[in-house]
This record gives structure tokens, sequence and C-alpha cells, in this order.
């Protein structure tokens, strides 16, 4: 399997690309941002089944929200949500409407610009994250971003990837770090170099 998902909103414009600075979870954002406006169809980007579906408040960031598993090891989040249509167990096809867009999340319903907040994360060393990082294999000095079993995933194809790409030389040579593979065994110059135009061909 080939993570080659669709798009979680009818149109996409990224307002934020995945690994743009935060001040928080190691400095970087780990999702891509959508404008949308509230009430914008959310979309699941490829079939799967619903393993969150936050119908209420509970002074979470994240506000409502969708979390969808699909096959492999993988799990794609929609956050700040204004309403959720599906229930945990749903088994939903790809392009099935998960709920509306909204501001949802840290203090209340209306506390951020409308956007939605759209991630992919993988369970590590599952079929999804070998296959990606085989594929991609983009980490910085210290990997992925990463939480617990699960790593997160540039939002291929829709994030912006010469910002996480100048990120991961700009972190390497402030640490002075070569940018290692996954073990691959290649000198770190080439291995970056071959996965960034990898990368490019899906800008
Ligand atoms: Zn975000």
């Amino acid at each position: 399997m080939v993570i080659d998902f669709g798009r979680p909103l009818p149109y996409v414009h990224v307002t934020s690309g995945w690994w743009d600075d935060r001040s928080y979870r190691g400095g970087v954002h780990e999702g891509i941002d959508c404008r949308a406006a509230v009430g914008t169809p959310v979309l699941a980007v490829e079939g799967g089944r619903v393993v969150r579906a936050q119908k209420t408040l509970t002074g979470d960031p994240s506000g409502l929200w969708v979390g969808v598993e699909h096959p492999g090891g993988v799990q794609t989040r929609y956050m700040h949500l204004s309403r959720v249509d599906v229930d945990v167990g749903d088994r939903v096809p790809f392009g099935a409407v998960l709920g509306l867009s909204g501001r949802s999340g840290s203090s209340g319903m209306n506390s951020t610009t409308p956007h939605l907040h759209y991630d992919i994360r993988a369970r590590e060393g599952g079929q999804a994250h070998q296959e990606y990082i085989a594929r991609f294999a983009i980490p910085g000095p210290n990997g992925f971003p990463k939480h617990g079993e699960w790593v997160s995933l540039p939002a291929e194809p829709l994030t912006i990837v010469h910002s996480y790409e100048e990120r991961v030389l700009e972190r390497a040579a402030k640490h002075g770090l070569p940018v290692k593979g996954y073990g691959f065994g290649l000198s770190s110059t080439l291995f970056l170099a071959g996965a960034v135009l990898l990368a490019r061909r899906y800008v």
C-alpha cells in the first residue's frame, strides 16, 4: 500500500504547513491548516473506521474532531469542527462527510480562526509508516515528530514540502548533524537530495 489520500475539503488552501514553527510539541506543527469557511463539509481522505468522534467540548484545544483509522496502521484527524456527523465504529468510504468545519477548540466553539487542522499519523513500525519512510524519508535530525506509538507524517500531497525541507536542513546545520535516513546506509547528503527530489514530485 502507499499513502495516496484524497483531499479533506472540496477545495484545499493550505495556510500553515507541516513542520511550520510552533511553540509546542518540539516546536513544529504536526499537520496542515486549511482555510475553510465555517460549515464546509469535511471529507474522509480514504475509507476507514471512525475511532474518534469528539462531539462535545472538553477543553481539548482540538475542539470537536474526528479520527479515522485506515488500513496499514495510519490515522487521519480532522479538528476544530463545528459539527461531527459520524460515530465511533462507523465505517466510512472515501469522500464521506465526517462533519462540518469550524473554529472550535482551546476554550470554546469560536476560539480560533476558521480552519481545518488535518493531520496524518502512522503507527511506528507499522506497514504505512515503513512504506512512507521508504518513499519520502525526510526526517529531521531527531526524526519525525513522535508521540507514543504515533509518528506524525507530512500530509502529502497537500503539504508544503519546501517548508519542512528547509527546516530539516536548518536544524541539521544548527546541530551539526548529518540528516539521517532510516538505516539505508547512504551518504546523508545524497540521501537527502534524493528524498527532496522525490518529494518535489508531489508538491
Ligand atoms: Zn494545525
